[in-house]
Order: structure tokens, then sequence, then C-alpha cells
């Protein structure tokens, strides 16, 4: 097992290393460390059940908290919400991992690797999710983390690394700040750096296995199409590559937000080079990186999504709104604004007869509802207050009201 470059395709010896050292490259890993399933259940109950498809030669150094093996459910109310729609659509309910979002897969492959390679701390640059999962993990294994993040990142975010007791710097300005920031910090203090674009191999590399996942859940099937929320790109990789180790492939849908949508910009534009993005400016927070200094990651997943036959698009934030709704309303589940996009693409896809009506899709609902409260906050919040609980009638009255009013605007 080592690294190789996407580029040039050079070799290099496994290590904490960032980039191909001949050519800059992004590089991946090659090869599986065949380790045998785990014996301690609580692993076998995790992505760690393929432990031999990841990189960690020593089961010691696994660092786990029952991250991976997500539901994957059909979402009959939200196909039957979708005009004309044949097809079937599934949720893939990523908020299901331990610190609320997907970065858990990363983070728990890369953080194990790392200390496997005598790594005695992390950084990590993030735009939430990816600071507050490498703070749990990071208590969980007892190492020292330093968590980067844009200043503006939602409160609930912020909170929740700081409850993990990390170190929390917030700078001023837009995501790639952070980054570069994160970058000169890894290499000051001597730690790994965990920041989840396609910098860290060994974090990127335990993306696949949703894809592995995938096919298991849908019956030994790859869908027609996934949905991705995508941000630099991993978890695009990640469902590709996941799908291949099954023999499977399926058409990538980068999903971005109109208001940072380098990759899906390019694509419409028939251009190969991703450039970056200038002032982001989105609600959805998880995919608001405009990839300055590493456009060439825009351009790495522009072409995995090309490369399957399928697209990028770009959401407007009423749609994320909307798209919310569905998904809290129709089917139950509390998504942030990123983790919504899929549907709001896939409403916006079928209306343009992009994606065929009698498609199977998978949607990927990266990150929990609870993540960014806010964007929920600001719709209207029907409540009633009750002023005397004895009076039965009165209140019983009041909720028929209500009961009525909500089944007047679903039918709408
Ligand atoms: C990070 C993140 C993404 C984007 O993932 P990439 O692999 O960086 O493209 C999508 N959704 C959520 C909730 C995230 O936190
Ligand atoms: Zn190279």
């Amino acid at each position: 097992m080592h690294l190789r470059c996407v580029d040039c395709r050079r070799d290099h010896a496994p290590a904490l290393l960032y980039q191909c050292g001949h050519c800059g490259g992004i590089l991946e890993v090659a090869g599986e460390s065949g380790l045998e399933p785990p014996r301690d259940a609580a692993l076998l109950f995790s992505m760690w059940r393929h432990a031999g498809r990841l990189a960690v030669t020593d089961p010691r150094h696994i660092v786990s908290m029952g991250e991976g093996l997500t539901p994957l459910r059909r979402a009959p109310r939200l196909e039957a919400s979708l005009p004309g729609f044949r097809g079937e659509v599934w949720l893939k309910d990523e908020t299901r991992n331990p610190s609320l979002s997907f970065k858990d897969r990363l983070v728990s492959a890369g953080m194990s690797k790392a200390l496997e390679l005598g790594a005695r701390g992390v950084v990590c640059a993030s735009s939430g999710n990816a600071g507050a999962s490498t703070a749990a993990y990071a208590a969980r294994a007892g190492v020292p983390a330093v968590i980067v993040v844009p200043a503006h990142t939602p409160a609930a975010k912020v909170t929740q690394i700081a409850a993990h007791g990390a170190v929390l710097l917030l700078v001023e300005g837009h995501y790639s700040r952070s980054y570069a920031l994160a970058r000169g910090l890894a290499e000051r203090h001597g730690f790994a750096n965990l920041t989840t674009t396609f910098l860290n191999p060994w974090a990127v590399d335990g993306a696949k296995l949703v894809g592995l996942e995938l096919f298991e859940q849908l019956g030994r099937a790859a869908p027609d199409a996934v949905l991705v929320p995508t941000g630099s790109g991993p978890l695009v990789k990640g469902v590709a590559q996941g799908l291949a180790l099954c023999g499977q492939q399926t058409r990538l849908v980068a999903v971005q937000a109109a208001g940072c949508a380098p990759i899906a910009r390019a694509f419409e534009a028939g251009q190969d080079a991703v450039l970056a993005w200038d002032v982001p400016r989105t609600i959805a927070s998880g995919i608001s990186d405009p990839l300055i200094g590493y456009e060439r990651d825009g351009t790495y997943t522009l072409q995995l999504v090309r490369n399957s036959g399928g697209l990028a698009v770009a959401v407007e934030d009423d749609a994320l709104r909307q798209a919310m709704r569905d998904l809290a309303r129709l089917e139950g589940v509390y998504a942030e604004p990123t983790a919504a996009s899929p549907v709001a693409a896939l409403r916006r896809l079928l209306a343009e007869r992009r994606l065929a009506p009698e498609a199977r899709v998978v949607c990927m609902i990266t990150g929990h509802g609870f993540k960014d409260g806010a964007a929920f906050a600001e719709m209207p919040a029907r409540t009633h207050r009750v002023a005397d609980p004895e009076d039965l009638a009165a209140v019983a009255r009041l909720c028929d009201e209500a009961l009525a009013e909500n089944a007047a605007a679903e039918k709408d």
C-alpha cells in the first residue's frame, strides 16, 4: 500500500504527504491493508467492518465511534411530490454519523492512519463539520487538535468544536484562508493535517466505503445517479470509487450552491479547468468553498463527474430552503441547508429533463439540521400559545383549526 499521484501517476512511500513531490498533484491511496474483519464487535457495526479495504495495517490504531453503515431509505412521499416522476428516490442518511455529518468517515480513516504514521496531534481547516468531527475524534484518541474555521461559521458548529476541547481559531474571510493557515500550522507543529479537501489522501480514502454501502443496500445494484453536495469533491470520489470496487458505475451529480459554484460554472461553460470563486454567498456553509489556491481539486472533481456521464449543477438558496422543508415535512429528515441541496437539484433536473423520470437516484444527505438551526429558524414557525391548558374544549378547537390549515397547506 502506498500513495500515488492522480496526475503524473508516480508512486510515493506511505507517509503524511499532501501533494506529489514531483508535480504537485493530488495524491490517492493505492492498494488496501487486507486486514481481517475486526474482532471488536463495536468496529463490526461501523465502516471498519471493511477494514481490509482501508489503509490502517495495525487495528490498534483505529479510532472509531461507529461511523458509516448509515441507513438508506426510499422516500415515497418525496417521490410523489415530484411532477411526472416514476422512478425511485433513496436518501442516504449521513446525518446519522457520530458527529452528525459524513465527515466522520474521512476523519476516522485519516486520524487512524495519522496515528499509525506517528502523528502527535492534528490540524484541520473546516467550514464547520470536518472541524467538529476532527475535534471529536481527537478527544476520543486523546491527541491535541487545532481547528481553523471561518469566523462566520454557523454557531452550532462552532459550539460543537469547542465542546470537544479543541484549540479553535476563527479566521475572518472565506474558507480558503483557513485552509492556507492550517497548512502552515500543521507544518510548524509537526501535526497531521486532516483538512478534508483532497489534501489528505488517507482521509479521502475513507469516503469510498459509502459507495460499497450503496451497492449492498440497493440489493447489489448501482443507482442510475447519485446526487452529492460538493465543496471540493472527496465525497464524489468516494461514491464513484466504492461503486467501482463492486464493478459498478453511476452518473455522478455534483451539487453546488449558486452563490459558490466553481465546479458547476466550469461544467456549464464546457471548460476543463475549474477556476476559483470570488466571494461565496450562500446559506449552504458546508459547500461554501471558493477553492482559492487549490483549484485543481475542483478540476479533478469535474473530471470524475464528466467521466461518469454525470453533471454539475448549482441551486439557489430559496430552492435549498424548499428542499429542507421537503425533507423535514415529507420524510421526517432534519437536514442542514447543504445536505438538502441534492433534493433541490433533483427537482430542478427532473423539471429540465436532464434526469429521466424513471431514474433510480440516491440523494446524499450529508449533515444534520442541528448543525445550522438558524436556517430553519428563519422559516415561519407555526406555534400556538395555550393560555389555559385546563380548557380542553378550547385547545381541541385550536388544534382542529391548525390541523385543517396544515392539511390545506399540503394540498398546495
Ligand atoms: C464537507 C461537506 C460537504 C462537501 O463535501 P466535499 O467532499 O468537500 O465535496 C457536503 N455536505 C456537508 C454537510 C459537508 O460538511
Ligand atoms: Zn505527480
